[in-house]
């Protein structure tokens, strides 16, 4: 079990208060906290061994450069890659898609081919694509999203032809919590030897992710949102794909010759990561997924469903309650209305009481025109948080009831 009051001890924030109120964080899908531990090995890094990675023959650098190397390998080790050449690090996910998108569509899309991406995709898994569309002029297909915040399988089964390069896909819904069946999306695209892009953003924290077991070809996941510092994420690629694959920007790093007439790149991961890369960020990255791997996963996951039950089951007792996105496949999100009062205006009273979730659209205006809302409430989860939160969210909702 999991011992939710020791484990608030690591948190340094949770232990404030705001307007008075002991702060209710339940925003952890746009942003999780801090354990100690993160925060001093930033701090560590910068006292004890600050100095510019992979270029320095002398001492700290090559001691920087070993430990954002152990850091990568401890990121493979934690999703289950097979080689850190496939571990690229990133700005977060957004970035990785970004990267993906643009070197994905130099090497191997052109007019008449087909991505297929959803009606639940976070933007930074549909703009970049659309940038890209407009450049090489492929398609994009979105598989539809049922009324109880499913993907349509059937609708993509039937998408699938020779005409698709690409499926990206998200693994979990940040709006609906929805847990999409990934494992079936990638066996049914692998059949017609289509590759698999997931966003991992909202997974990764919350279960235990394997890429190789679940047949990936790309995985992106933020630091920020698993206990890391922010400016720090990942993607993961099959190397086989990777190396096909153009670089995403020039710089130092990705090069291994450089002259006016040609240049040479860098091997794997190096020829995607042009620049001084956020070494004490992937080294702190590190530090947080030990943490949550001290914790354990399968424990994660299973309190934070409970959690997750024990907020459904308080908040439709509350009249007028609408949750968004109801699939039985679901991770630590509730999105939600009530009444007509509007999503933004709750949040605000929320606030006042203490108690931080997000509103509106939630970089998923797609979706909410779906759903046909404005925007939802949500609140979101982590294993630092309790039953007496979800208690509080309740009657903070109830109270917010009454001044409307
Ligand atoms: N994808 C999903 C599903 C997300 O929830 C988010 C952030 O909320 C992102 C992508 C973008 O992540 P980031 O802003 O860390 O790049």
């Amino acid at each position: 079990m999991i011992d939710v009051e020791r484990i608030r001890r690591d948190f340094p924030i949770l232990g404030r208060e705001v307007y008075g109120k002991p702060l209710v964080y339940l925003d952890n899908a746009a942003t999780t906290q801090k354990p100690q531990c993160v925060i001093d090995a930033i701090s560590e890094a910068y006292c004890n061994v600050n100095a510019n990675v992979h270029r320095g023959i002398h001492f700290l650098s090559q001691q920087a450069t070993d430990m954002m190397e152990a850091a990568r390998d401890k990121v493979r080790q934690f999703i289950g890659a097979g080689s850190t050449e496939e571990i690229i690090f990133t700005r977060g996910t957004t970035e990785s898609m970004n990267l993906l998108a643009s070197s994905f569509a130099q090497a191997f899309l052109k007019e008449g081919d087909e991505v297929i991406i959803s009606g639940m995709e976070h933007h930074s898994n549909i703009v970049p694509w659309q940038i890209q569309a407009g450049r090489y002029g492929f398609k994009l297909k979105v598989i539809p999203v049922t009324d109880l915040g499913e993907l349509d399988m059937d609708a993509f089964s039937a998408m699938l032809s020779d005409k698709t390069k690409l499926v990206s896909i998200t693994h979990v819904s940040n709006v609906l919590g929805t847990v999409n069946p990934v494992s079936e999306i990638i066996s049914k695209a692998h059949s017609y030897g289509i590759p698999v892009a997931v966003d991992g953003a909202q997974s990764v924290p919350h279960i235990k992710v394997n890429v190789k077991e679940l047949g990936a070809d790309f995985y992106a996941f933020s630091g920020h949102k698993i206990y890391g510092p922010t400016g720090i994420g990942v993607l993961y690629g099959r190397k086989e794909l990777l190396e096909q694959m153009p670089p995403y920007q020039g710089g130092g790093e990705m090069i291994k010759r450089v002259t006016f007439e040609k240049t040479t790149y860098n091997e794997l991961p190096y020829k995607f990561e042009a620049g001084t890369p956020d070494y004490v960020g992937s080294i702190a990255l590190a530090t947080a997924l030990d943490y949550v791997q001290t914790i354990g996963l399968d424990k994660i996951a299973q309190y934070e469903s409970e959690l997750c039950d024990y907020a459904i089951s308080k908040l439709t007792q509350i009249p007028g309650m609408r949750i968004i996105g109801n699939s039985e496949h679901r991770s630590a999100v509730v999105s939600f209305l009530v009444g007509n009062i509007h999503p933004s205006d709750m949040g605000t009273l929320l606030d006042r009481l203490g108690i931080a979730v997000r509103t509106g659209h939630h970089c998923a205006e797609p979706l909410m025109d779906r759903m046909g809302i404005p925007g939802t409430v949500r609140a979101s989860f982590s294993f630092y948080n309790t039953k007496a939160e979800i208690d509080t969210l309740s009657a903070g909702i109830e109270r917010v009831k009454c001044m409307f």
